[in-house]
């Protein structure tokens, strides 16, 4: 069985992110979608919240458990039988960060691999932090994240 692992904070998950998880949950038998959690680490929603968000989103592809991972990835990865880490590329601004984490993380444990799909024009200057601003001004998030994000937004915002 081949086992895929699909980090990131998803604070919130957008379309870019479902877009990457759609096209890896047919890579995979099984994809495991790791929300970081970092006490430390301050976000808009709360571990469980983005959980239930990211849970939401893709309660339509079979294959898919959303877990939570506080710890390494290679080392959770090598812990689930994962062998593949799935990552996203937006713009080239992605690739010195991911590069140095691909190798990185092989440096760690090289039994475990990197794969990237590269986004859909679209998604490609999507991210969360810009949802995050654009909700901050009370703007429409609609265009860029699923129904039940846009709605746990406004209430978080109090965008009428
Ligand atoms: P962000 O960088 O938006 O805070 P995460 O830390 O949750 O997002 O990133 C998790 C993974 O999703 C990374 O591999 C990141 O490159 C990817 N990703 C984020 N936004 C997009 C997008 N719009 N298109 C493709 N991949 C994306």
């Amino acid at each position: 069985m081949k086992i895929g692992f699909y980090p990131g904070s998803f604070d919130p998950i957008t379309y870019g992110h479902l877009d990457i998880i759609t096209r890896g949950a047919k890579l995979f038998d099984k994809l495991y979608i790791a929300i970081s959690y970092n006490p430390n680490k301050k976000t808009v929603f709360t571990t469980e919240e983005r959980i239930d968000l990211v849970k939401e989103a893709v309660s339509h592809i079979p294959n898919i458990e959303v877990i939570k991972s506080n710890q390494l990835t290679v080392n959770h990865c090598q812990a689930l039988g994962a062998t593949h880490i799935l990552r996203g590329l937006r713009a080239v601004t992605d690739y010195d960060y991911e590069f140095q984490m691909t190798n990185f993380n092989t440096q760690i444990n090289d039994k475990v691999d990197t794969v990237f799909l590269m986004t859909q024009g679209k998604y490609s200057f999507l991210s969360s932090s810009s949802v995050r601003e654009l909700a901050g001004f009370k703007g429409d998030v609609s265009p860029f994240v699923p129904d039940n994000v846009k709605k746990a937004i406004d209430k978080k915002f109090n965008i009428q």
